[in-house]
């Protein structure tokens, strides 16, 4: 069993691996690996899109307002309910449902206004505005990522984990041939093929 600490990051986009944080979605009882504020700030710090200076100033804040950290983990699900919606529509060729749309071009219409463009002689880089004060600021770079795969992404390697032997995870295909199928070898892939094994050792028994 993977905990937070140990879950695979195989989705290749922040989103992707952001709306893999619930595995699986096929089941009716899934496991949901963000149970709190604290687990959304762990998450993105092993991910790399929250330095560890700006979750330490966040974990207070939290502590300070945990009615509010609360709130932010409630949307921070709903989000990412909208984001597999979306994802999963694209891996499967169909269009994404206009209630997923909507709920990430409202998370856009809140973060996008916060970018703000950084320039030194070493060169320029994208930071946030007011990002300590927010507790939602740990979400703006995942949902930044979600509309920078849409609109640059090759969207027919964005796949699903393959049900009913795969999971239904989430990813960005990066293999050169673009054959990959499998979430991960640890997850789905090492079970298909050990299952593979087992049918094929019963049949010669
Ligand atoms: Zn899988």
């Amino acid at each position: 069993m993977q905990t937070l600490a140990t879950l695979d990051r195989c989705g290749n986009a922040p989103c992707l691996d952001f709306v893999n944080t619930v595995h699986s979605w096929l089941e009716p009882q899934p496991r949901e690996y963000l149970e709190s504020y604290s687990d959304l700030l762990r998450w993105a710090v092993d991910e790399g899109v929250l330095p560890r200076v700006r979750a330490r100033r966040l974990r207070r804040l939290a502590e300070s307002r945990p009615d509010q950290a609360q709130r932010v983990l409630a949307r921070a699900r709903e989000l990412r309910a909208a984001m597999h919606g979306l994802f999963a529509a694209v891996a499967a060729g169909r269009s994404p449902g206009a209630g997923d749309v909507a709920a990430l071009n409202a998370a856009l219409d809140r973060t996008l206004p916060r970018r703000l463009l950084r320039v030194s002689a070493s060169g320029a880089r994208w930071d946030w505005v007011g990002a300590d004060e927010d507790l939602e600021s740990l979400l703006w770079p995942v949902i930044v990522s979600a509309s920078e795969l849409l609109i640059d992404g090759d969207l027919a390697r964005i796949k699903a984990c393959p049900s009913p032997d795969g999971c239904g995870w989430l990813f960005l295909d990066t293999s050169k041939n673009g054959s990959r199928r499998w979430c991960s070898m640890k997850m789905c892939g090492g079970t298909v093929k050990a299952r593979r094994y087992y049918r094929r050792k019963k049949a010669e028994d």
